[in-house]
């Protein structure tokens, strides 16, 4: 309860944790804040685990001539249906809730995303 943080979630699976339940993916979403995976900044390393992500707020300015995609590899309703960052920013700013539905769903399955690479991992005893 309340571990919303990617690397917290991976931290308390390590020590046996099975179920979560945080308000965080949706609260930031609320304010414009999303994870998505990199290859630099933030990196979970917790045994096997090596899983890089950064966490923007796309209400800055500099992402309204954003016009890429969250995340190409990302498999949300949103990335997948070519959403814009700017586009988002757009709708989160004119406080339209379709924009933080999008965020959202993206988050969540950030998240859900996560989890699933950690479970195929124990699965591999790699975790
Ligand atoms: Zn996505």
């Amino acid at each position: 309860m309340g571990i919303g943080y990617p690397e917290d979630i991976a931290k308390v699976i390590a020590l046996g944790v099975d179920m979560f339940d945080c308000v965080l993916p949706t609260r930031l979403a609320r304010h414009g804040v999303i994870w998505r995976k990199k290859k630099s900044g933030k990196f979970i390393k917790l045994k096997n685990l090596q899983y890089g992500y950064e966490q923007i707020d796309i209400t800055k300015s500099k992402y309204a001539s954003d016009f890429e995609t969250i995340d190409i590899l990302c498999d949300c309703y949103t990335c997948k249906n070519q959403f814009s960052i700017s586009y988002i920013r757009h709708l989160i700013k004119e406080q339209e809730p379709l924009g933080i539905h999008l965020l959202t769903m993206h988050n969540l399955k950030f998240i859900f995303n996560l989890v699933e690479d950690i479970k195929h991992k124990i699965i591999d005893k790699k975790f």
